[in-house]
């Protein structure tokens, strides 16, 4: 479903060139989920947005349902770390965004998609006065409108208290068993990693290479969190990031 091969990306040219991405080939099935983990400014960012199609790969090339990734897609959506929410339209409006720009009336999934979010008492409000949290999973509700085969995130809970970001955990974990689409998690959350990870590449400092790559077969149970078998992927995960 979605096939990076052989990736280099590289910004600017010649002497002042910077070398984000150098040679990372992965592959994630569909329905699958693969996080991404490695350090602040190793080059996760940059992967993530060839992938969607924002940044284009000096080398190598990205398949998402076996055609090349040229530019963005509506099948591929992207939540940013701070939610992107448009300060003057409502939460209803930040939800269907997508939707709305491309002319196409939301159709009663949108307000489902709210229901299910926990957010349809507060489609009327403005982003200013949402909780953080809430800020998140209008993001999230945004991406699912467009019912997306592949979802892309880079750092979406970032900078929430944990037990909020717990919540949203679980509540991303049901709506991505539910909905099947294929995953791909960018975050330097250790547990968030292993929570959601089917599989979780680490990655070495800038230019980010896989270091090593984890798998992660328990993924899809609530209760996850609570198992050895999460604290030895923790572990290892915490060894790999270190060593
Ligand atoms: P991460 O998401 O892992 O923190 P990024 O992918 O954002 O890392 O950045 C990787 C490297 O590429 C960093 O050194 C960053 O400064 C550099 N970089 C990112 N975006 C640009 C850009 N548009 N132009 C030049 N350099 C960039
Ligand atoms: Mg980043």
């Amino acid at each position: 479903m979605i096939d990076i091969r052989d990736v280099i990306i590289e910004y600017g040219r010649g002497a002042r060139a910077v070398l984000a991405v150098d040679g990372i080939s992965l592959r994630v099935e569909p329905g699958e989920s693969l996080a991404l983990i490695g350090p602040s400014g190793c080059g996760k960012t940059t992967l993530l947005f060839s992938v969607a199609g924002l940044v284009r790969p000096r080398n190598g090339g990205i398949e998402v349902g076996g055609e090349n990734v040229t530019g963005p897609r509506r099948e591929i959506a992207l939540i940013l770390q701070n939610a992107g929410l448009l300060p003057w339209k409502t939460v209803w409006q930040n939800a269907n965004l997508s939707l709305l720009l491309s002319k196409e009336y939301p159709r009663k999934t949108a307000a489902s998609v709210l229901e299910e979010l926990g957010l349809a008492g507060v489609k009327g409000r403005f982003p200013v006065e949402l909780s953080e949290g809430m800020k998140r999973r209008v993001g999230i509700a945004r991406a699912l409108s467009m019912s997306p085969s592949v979802m892309l995130m880079d750092e979406p809970l970032a900078s929430l208290d944990t037990l909020t970001k717990e919540r949203i955990q679980d509540l991303f974990l049901q709506l991505w068993r539910d909905r099947a689409f294929s995953l791909v998690l960018v975050t330097h959350d250790i547990e968030e990693a292993a929570f959601l990870g089917q599989r979780i590449a680490v990655l070495t400092e800038r230019p980010a290479r896989v270091k090593r790559t984890v798998e992660n077969p328990g993924v899809g149970d609530l209760h996850y969190r609570e198992t050895a078998e999460f604290a030895g992927i923790v572990g290892q995960l915490r060894e790999a990031l270190e060593g």
